[in-house]
């Protein structure tokens, strides 16, 4: 039995992404605000006072594990901070131009007008890890206390399973589960209400979710994974301001994808590509996709000359309204992409992120008004995020992902017709709308799996990498010398059965080379080995494994990619 110290906190954020970031701000602001009222007597009610605020981070720093396309809507920065860019927010760049283009394997089609959801002038490209570091330094400025290599390891419940707070995981166990010198037991930080926003597949998010049954009722969660590099290019080959959205090459008909070019400056370009993680044949590999994108003559062009200087890869939640969880539970709140608030048909997520985080933070200030931190309180959360702009975007645009999952066409028509009725499905959806991604991939054999997708496709080191040499650029480390965060629940099924029916899509479907099937010499018996420090913490695996038998659990705190400037 280890013994752990126990912190009594008020409210504990899990997660420094925009979401808790914004939130932890705003309740500091929120309380001082009550409080003056009150003491005015323009407020009911009682003055709150100092609350201890802490923000645990699993990353190395604030920011380390961020990553984002990103093109920045400012209307909830502009809630939170009016004069964010006098306070020195580090907005790369304004947009001054869009386009979005049709690719074909060899041509390139630029739309006559850029849909209206991709219409981003005047909004910021940004690198949402700076600005995230940014958004730290300001919390700390406000006296909210943020604990770096800190991951939340576990909710604690009490005998009625309300929550009331988390404990963080144990430094310096070994890889076989022994302690090591540095053995530091986690602790357990107590709070009166916790908040997870830990981006998209949030391992206690999950937890909870099971539990207590929050997605009872709700359409099940679907995924994207957006893979990344950033691009130093010569002067002249795109300017800087410049957003450009793809469709088309090299997705298939049947899959979700599409690709983003954005100017930065000094001739950096942030170029990727998203694979829904809802697509039928096993043999898609998201960051193959991503890299015969880059083939394409017009995005070739783009790139010529140029270095590539960093990777990374993420996954972000497609499905929009009708997949999120219930938003609360006792001594609980979910927001931003752990509670699936991104607009898929705009890819975007960090303003809707942050207000939901602002919401979640007024919703705070009425539980300590009130000293219940209960669903009765805490549901009012619900209440806000259904009367505000949240709502008003995400209901509008509420069947868009689930219509491709019928295909591109299917999407595009249900697209522009919900653009004119305020999001009505207009029979393009499936039957179940929208479908788990894991159950959608076919077995090989079935439907159209097509294993030479990629034949054609070289890793010449200088246009396209292999999956090895660009987690290299994501500066990814782990600790070797510790227990594998990757928990496979039956590594029988993977010899046996996946090997069989989809030929471990594992391999393909990571972005970062963690999951090897290695032929025994002697037994001939195909084993699964997995290379755990390659790890860029994208949770693709946690979603994609078609027989759900991998559970990705927080590792030893400070490991895992930095996204610096990403
Ligand atoms: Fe992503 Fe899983 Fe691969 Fe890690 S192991 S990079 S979480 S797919």
């Amino acid at each position: 039995m280890i013994e752990r110290e126990q912190v009594p906190m008020d409210v504990v954020f899990v997660g420094a992404g925009p979401a808790n970031l914004a939130s932890a701000l705003h309740l500091k602001a929120e309380i001082k605000r009550h409080d003056e009222l009150v003491e005015k007597g323009f407020k009911p009610g009682r003055q709150i006072g100092d609350l201890e605020i802490a923000i645990v981070e699993k990353g190395s720093f604030v920011g380390a594990h961020i990553l984002s396309g990103g093109v920045m809507d400012p209307i909830a920065i502009r809630e939170l901070m009016p004069d964010f860019l006098a306070q020195g927010c580090p907005v790369d760049t304004v947009v001054t131009e869009d386009a979005a283009w049709y690719l074909t394997p060899t041509r390139g089609f630029v739309a006559p007008i850029t849909p209206p959801p991709l219409k981003n002038k005047g909004k910021y490209i940004v690198s949402l890890s700076k600005v995230c570091e940014w958004l730290g330094e300001k919390c700390e400025e406000a006296g909210i206390n943020i604990f770096p290599e800190f991951p939340a390891a576990e909710i604690l419940y009490d005998e009625n399973d309300a929550v009331i707070g988390v404990r963080t995981g144990d430094k310096g166990i070994d890889k076989d589960g022994h302690k090591k010198p540095n053995f530091e037991p986690g602790v357990d930080l107590l709070a009166k209400v916790t908040v997870l926003g830990e981006g998209s597949r949030g391992s206690l998010a999950k937890q909870l979710m099971s539990r207590l049954g929050l997605m009872e009722g709700k359409e099940p969660q679907v995924f994207s994974l957006g893979v990344k590099e950033l691009w130093e290019v010569p002067e002249g080959n795109f300017a800087e301001g410049m957003v450009v959205h793809t469709l088309g090459f090299p997705s298939d008909t049947r899959t979700y994808g599409g690709g983003w070019i954005y100017g930065m400056k000094n001739n950096v370009v942030s170029i990727g590509y998203v694979t829904g993680l809802d697509y039928e044949d096993p043999n898609i590999d998201p960051h193959h996709e991503f890299q015969k994108y880059k083939t394409h003559p017009k995005v070739a062009k783009i790139l010529a000359g140029g270095k590539m200087i960093k990777y990374g890869a993420k996954t972000i939640n497609a499905g929009g309204y009708y997949t999120m969880p219930k938003l609360y539970a006792d001594g609980v709140l979910i927001v931003g992409d752990s509670a699936s608030f991104l607009n898929g048909q705009r890819i975007k997520g960090i303003h809707t992120a942050m207000k939901s985080g602002m919401l979640a933070a007024e919703t705070i200030v009425g539980a300590f008004d009130h000293e219940d931190f209960s669903s009765k309180t805490l549901k009012h959360f619900e209440e806000k995020v259904n009367l505000s702009w949240i709502y008003d975007e995400l209901h509008a645009v509420r069947n868009f992902h689930g219509a491709f999952q019928k295909g591109r066409w299917s999407g595009l028509i249900n697209t522009g017709l919900q653009f004119l009725t305020k999001g009505m499905a207009w029979g393009f959806m499936p039957k179940e709308h929208h479908v788990a991604g894991h159950e959608r991939m076919q077995k090989l054999g079935e439907g159209k799996s097509d294993a030479s997708r990629y034949a054609e496709l070289k890793f010449d080191k200088e246009l396209t990498f292999d999956k090895v040499t660009d987690v290299f650029y994501g500066a990814v480390a782990h600790d070797e010398d510790q227990p594998s965060h990757l928990h496979v629940l039956d590594t029988e099924i993977c010899a046996t059965r996946c090997a069989e029916e989809y030929d471990n899509p594992c391999q393909r479907f990571c972005p970062a080379a963690v999951y090897e099937m290695e032929t025994d010499a002697v037994s001939g018996r195909k084993e699964l080995k997995v290379n755990f420090s390659n790890c860029v913490h994208c949770k693709t695996c946690d979603i994609a494994d078609p027989y759900q038998i991998i559970n990705w659990v927080t590792p030893e705190g400070g490991g895992g990619p930095n996204y610096k400037g990403m």
